[in-house]
């Protein structure tokens, strides 16, 4: 018995000789006992644990510890693997100052482990407190042991120290945060501070154009002047608002189903007047085979629009301006590609220069050497809505020959689009050749009968300007401060036209909106109900008209506008 128990102890030593070979070295090898041996190689593996970095624990199916490295110790201030082996979470949690909280998270992910059988991994632990008084932070893997026959006999942790990175995650957090009230504060201060300037300016404009339709000769001269630099000026400070509102966001552009070609018409017809004005020739051409409604931004596809042509008749004192519309590509049924050109005979820019102008508050001419008038923020914005609306903007130009700016678009095709009638040729839907005088000024109103207007405005300037302008027009006008006061109005009186400001005080203009409507109530009544603000963004007129009302114009109203609503909502 003896003899054969001597004899596998000796085998025993032999096996293990020869597998951790690397571990005992082949010259003590054979002086040694088996305990001595076994001693070696478990101290062996110990000493790798203990140099792992982080804490490395392992632990019974119940959750009681077995043993774990060094830096487990030191965290417990442990001497020895005794003191450590057979406690249980509870007891660690008292030794450590855990929160209890954090020793049942802790206890929980141990015992899912156990029952799932799965390893946990990458869990962020809730910070436990250090020796030096400040908090620790440990990402946890913990991992299930198995034996030979697959059953689970317990669970190695692996909690790594990432307090480091968490501090400077904090930190970054915090800083974001700080820049991003501080870009808020900035926002917030220059759109009060804009419509603080907006609105005295525009009382400004209102009063200097009643004054130019008011004076003769040389003071009407003067009161143009007024008119035109307070006009200048107001449209700089619109430009920097929306610049500081663009840093800040995406320009959020929901598609729409729209007509394409109802877009480059309403541009043609704005411009018609500047391009008559510098006596240069103008072109809309549309490609009929661009589907009749689009699905897209129409306000994105506009802005673009507006800010090339504006700069094309801008930059151009002789030639002509031609805008052109082509279907670039139809990959499938739901897809129009679309490219738009805008083309001038103007002064054109340089090669080296034309990355340049699409910087914002990048100008070619800048003030100070006269000419042109401008911002530089133009081009920064068409980028924008370009980018926004995942298209491509391409410039071609020559100094002294002319601009070409190629604007590609994407565009979905509605389900349901009217395509009958559609001749697949393209066709010029719009030309003024620059001799020709063919279009009425929109300074008359169709029908000469006073109109009994309500003003609803609170502030004392724009009731002055607004009330002088619609009395030139030959309107009557009863005027309120708030919303309150005018559905009272509403009560006693019939207006032919409500002209409502949206920055009450108590009521917002939309609220009046809807309770004016409420008062119509089922009867035949329909007052148009015409909002004026400082400033509308696309989001807000969606609301504007949402709540009731017809229309919504950015102050200051100008005389032509004001006969333009008239003519369109009062004409009998
Ligand atoms: P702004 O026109 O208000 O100055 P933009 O951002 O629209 O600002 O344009 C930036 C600059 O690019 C202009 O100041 C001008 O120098 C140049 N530029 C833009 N469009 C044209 C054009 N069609 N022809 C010549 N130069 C142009």
């Amino acid at each position: 018995m003896k003899h054969t128990s001597n004899s596998s102890v000796a085998q025993l030593s032999e096996l293990l000789l020869q597998r951790y070979k690397h571990i005992i070295g082949d010259q003590h090898g054979p002086d040694l006992t088996v305990e001595q041996i076994v001693e070696r190689i478990i101290s062996y593996y110990e000493s790798i644990i203990s140099c792992m970095p982080g804490n490395v624990y392992w632990l019974e199916t119940t959750g009681h510890g077995i043993g774990c490295n060094k830096n487990v110790l030191d965290m417990f201030g442990f001497s020895s693997m005794s003191q450590f082996t057979g406690m249980s979470f509870e007891e660690m949690g008292q030794t450590g100052h855990w929160d209890p909280r954090t020793t049942q998270s802790f206890k929980n992910d141990t015992l899912e482990v156990v029952t799932t059988k799965k390893p946990k991994l990458h869990v962020q632990e809730p910070p436990i407190p250090h020796v030096d008084g400040g908090q620790i932070f440990f990402l946890t893997n913990r991992v299930p042991l198995f034996d030979d026959k697959n059953n689970v006999i317990g669970v190695v942790g692996i909690s790594t120290d990432v307090t480091e990175l968490k501090n400077t995650q904090n930190e970054l957090k915090e800083a974001k945060e700080q820049a991003e009230a501080a870009s808020q504060a900035k926002s917030e201060f220059l759109e009060n501070m804009s419509h603080d300037v907006k609105t005295p300016l525009a009382g400004i404009i209102g009063t200097s154009e009643l004054l130019s339709y008011r004076l003769e000769g040389d003071n009407r001269e003067l009161a143009e002047t007024l008119l035109l630099s307070g006009r200048q000026l107001f449209t700089f400070i619109e430009n920097c608002l929306e610049v500081a509102k663009l840093e800040n966001r995406n320009i959020p552009l929901p598609p729409e189903h729209f007509q394409f070609r109802a877009v480059l018409e309403e541009i043609a017809q704005l411009f018609l007047p500047a391009v008559k004005t510098k006596g240069l020739s103008f072109t809309v051409d549309y490609d009929d085979n661009i589907p009749d409604y689009l699905l897209g931004s129409r306000a994105g596809t506009y802005r673009v629009l507006l800010n090339l042509v504006g700069n094309a008749v801008k930059f151009t004192s002789s030639g002509h301006i031609s805008i052109r519309a082509k279907l670039n590509k139809r990959p499938n049924d739901r897809e129009a590609i679309v490219t738009l050109t805008v083309e001038d005979t103007g002064i054109g820019i340089p090669k080296d220069k034309q990355k340049k102008i699409f910087e914002r508050f990048s100008r070619l001419t800048p003030s100070y050497k006269g000419t042109f008038e401008g911002s530089g923020i133009g081009l920064y914005i068409v980028q924008k809505f370009v980018n926004s609306m995942h298209g491509e903007i391409y410039i071609e130009s020559e100094e002294g020959k002319g601009s070409q700016f190629k604007v590609v678009i994407p565009y979905m095709i509605p389900l349901l689009n009217n395509e009958e009638n559609i001749d697949t040729t393209h066709s010029t839907i719009f030309r003024y050749e620059s001799n020709k005088r063919d279009i009425p000024a929109n300074d008359m109103l169709n029908n000469e009968s006073a109109k009994l207007v309500l003003l609803v405005e609170d502030n004392l300037i724009a009731q002055r300007m607004e009330s002088t302008l619609l009395e030139s027009i030959n309107c009557q006008v009863d005027i309120v401060d708030s919303g309150e006061n005018a559905i009272k109005s509403c009560e006693t009186n019939h207006y032919d036209i409500i002209f409502l400001d949206i920055g009450l005080p108590g009521m917002q203009g939309d609220e009046v909106a809807k309770a004016l409507r409420k008062l119509e109530g089922d009867s035949h009544q329909h007052t148009p109900i015409i909002a004026l603000t400082a400033h509308v963004s696309d989001d807000a007129r969606e609301k504007y008209l949402e709540s009731g009302m017809n229309d919504v114009y950015s102050k200051p109203l100008s005389r032509e506008q004001a006969i333009h609503i008239l003519n369109k909502y009062c004409s009998d």
